[in-house]
């Protein structure tokens, strides 16, 4: 579903990607992890060129798109790509002047993902399975962070995506709240078969939902395996010491 293939992106004279190749499955759950500035923001906005690769090429659902500057045709392709891709920040960035329905709806509108009564029907659905069908004419500014987290989760899930990207989703929250959104994650990955690729120090999330970690230092993958192994028995001591830091 998802191919970075020798990806480098530099800020400047910075490289702070320095070659990550990453395959992610349909129906997977990649957990990446790693210090701050080691990279992993960067490389998730690279898969939907929030960020442009200075090199290598990331394909999503059959699209495939080299780094380097953006011509006409390559803005078509990024936006084609980008209907495959929902993604989630720490922010939640809902539009505080709209209700919870509306915030859910709106992209998805916008982009005609369905006649708008299939949308609305959509997302009093997904509302539903987030837990808060009964907020859907509230204004965010009257729900609590867990509570706002989880409409950004419906409203990115009403385009539809066939992949989505978290970027720290409960860093932002307070600690009481950080399990109502990894509960819906975690609905998302077994019940929704869902291909994610996560940006988190949850490790017992990870444990339990992630079919793969991968260990980011500064700027590359230093080790990558199922969560037994990663946590259990990590091969590098760059990766014992930040989980003996996390855990
Ligand atoms: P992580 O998510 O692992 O904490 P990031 O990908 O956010 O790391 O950042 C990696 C490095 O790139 C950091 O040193 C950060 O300061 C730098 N960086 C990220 N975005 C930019 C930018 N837009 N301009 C300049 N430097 C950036
Ligand atoms: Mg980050």
């Amino acid at each position: 579903m998802v191919r970075i293939d020798g990806l480098h992106k530099s800020f400047g004279h910075l490289e702070v990607v320095k070659g990550v190749d990453l395959d992610v499955h349909k129906g997977e759950v990649v957990v990446i992890f790693g210090r701050s500035g080691s990279g992993k923001s960067t490389v998730l906005r690279c898969v939907n060129f929030i960020e442009d690769p200075t090199l290598g090429s990331i394909e999503v659902a059959g699209i495939r798109l080299e780094g380097g500057h953006r011509t006409r045709h390559k803005r078509d392709q990024i936006r084609k790509l980008r209907l495959h891709v929902g993604m989630v920040f720490q922010q939640f960035n809902l539009f505080p002047n709209m209700t919870v329905l509306d915030n859910v709806t709106c992209a998805a509108r916008c982009a005609k993902r369905g006649s708008d009564a299939e949308i609305a029907q959509r997302a009093k659905d997904l509302l539903d399975r987030v837990g808060l069908a009964d907020k859907a004419g509230e204004h965010p500014i009257r729900l609590s962070g867990g509570q706002q987290q989880r409409v950004a989760i419906a409203r990115a899930l009403c385009m539809q995506p066939d992949v989505m990207l978290f970027d720290e989703p409960t860093s932002a929250l307070d600690p009481e709240l950080t399990g109502e959104v990894l509960g819906v994650m975690r609905t998302l990955a077994t019940e929704m078969h869902m291909t994610m690729m996560v940006v988190t120090h949850e490790m017992g999330f990870a444990r339990e939902v992630a079919d793969r970690m991968a260990f980011f230092h500064e700027g590359r993958i230093l080790e990558q395996g199922p969560p037994s192994e990663i946590i259990g028995s990590p091969e590098h001591a760059e990766t014992r010491a930040f989980l003996d830091a996390v855990l």
